[in-house]
């Protein structure tokens, strides 16, 4: 998985592949802003050498949303060569404040240890605050912010000419085989990001995870699938009355999910959640508390 070049997707735009891609852009100058940073300090150190080979120094780093997996090389990066990092608006306190994540993931208490792993904690960042999506010049490179809110409740994708990094507004076909129940946490702002990515007409599209494409409608296509096929597997989960550990439970079954662990048990949890919230608000589900249960129930 580890890659150590980069590789060239337009003039001057750049990525490093790997579990996550990383973004770098040229500034002419003999400088490169960062699109996202890698999982952890090792991930920032492979990032950083890749760079230095093309004659590339960092000067900032963009991150698209705040899990870990995105901005988890900041710290080595800022501390190493004292450069800035940009993360939207409320995404920053959690790069701030990282133990938020568990926390949200754990409904708001105390996660235990098991939760407070490099997936969903990584060390703290400070960072400058984008306020909202539009064009941005960041160390002398034009950037087009575009709104991609949904896997995580505030997310940038970054277009930069004919390239745009869709962050994991979309993911490769691979990885949507492998995980076919993806991370959100608001559904109708994954569809309409996924729109999003379709509309922009870039010439590649670079997902967070997964291979690079210029065929920007298929990827589009088996999101949006993957997307609509989860949905439904929540929805015949609701048939018969049951709890949220029970849909998830269900939904596991008929996705043929195994969950192995506390992180991606939470995840998924959170996953399904964000499912039955867009299934309620658009009048297919109901929730009823009776006798101390929270039961789900298709309507
Ligand atoms: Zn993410």
């Amino acid at each position: 998985m580890a890659s150590a070049q980069l590789v060239t997707l337009s003039t001057g735009i750049h990525y490093l592949p790997g579990a996550v891609n990383v973004g770098v852009v040229g500034t002419g100058s003999g400088g490169c802003v960062l699109i996202d940073s890698g999982a952890d300090k090792d991930h920032a150190k492979r990032i950083l050498k890749a760079c230095r080979a093309a004659h590339l120094e960092p000067v900032a780093i963009v991150n698209t949303h705040s899990h870990a997996d995105h901005y988890g090389g900041n710290a080595y990066l800022q501390e190493a060569l004292g450069i800035p990092a940009y993360s939207p608006i409320f995404e920053e306190a959690i790069l701030r404040y990282p133990i938020l994540e568990p926390i949200t993931l754990w409904n708001g208490a105390r996660p235990p240890v098991a939760l407070q792993n490099k997936w969903l904690l990584a060390p703290a960042s400070g960072t400058k605050i984008l306020n909202e999506a539009g064009l941005r010049e960041i160390a002398g490179v034009a950037l087009e912010l575009l709104d991609v809110s949904g896997h995580a409740h505030i997310q940038f994708a970054v277009r930069v000419r004919d390239v745009l990094f869709a962050t994991d507004a979309v993911f490769g076909a691979v990885i949507l085989q492998k995980y076919p129940l993806q991370f959100m946490v608001d559904v109708q702002h994954v569809r309409e990001a996924i729109e999003t990515v379709r509309s922009n007409k870039a010439r590649v599209v670079v997902p967070g995870h997964g291979e690079p494409t210029g065929d920007v409608d298929n990827l589009c296509d088996a999101n949006l699938a993957a997307l609509e096929r989860a949905s439904s597997a929540v929805l015949i989960a609701c048939g018969e009355a049951a709890t949220l550990p029970e849909v998830l439970e269900r939904v596991c079954a008929m996705l043929e999910v195994t969950i192995t662990d506390l992180t991606r048990y939470v995840l998924n949890q959170t996953a399904v959640l964000a499912h039955l919230t867009d299934l309620e608000e658009r009048g297919l589900v109901q929730l009823k508390l009776t006798r101390n249960r929270l039961l789900w129930t298709a309507v």
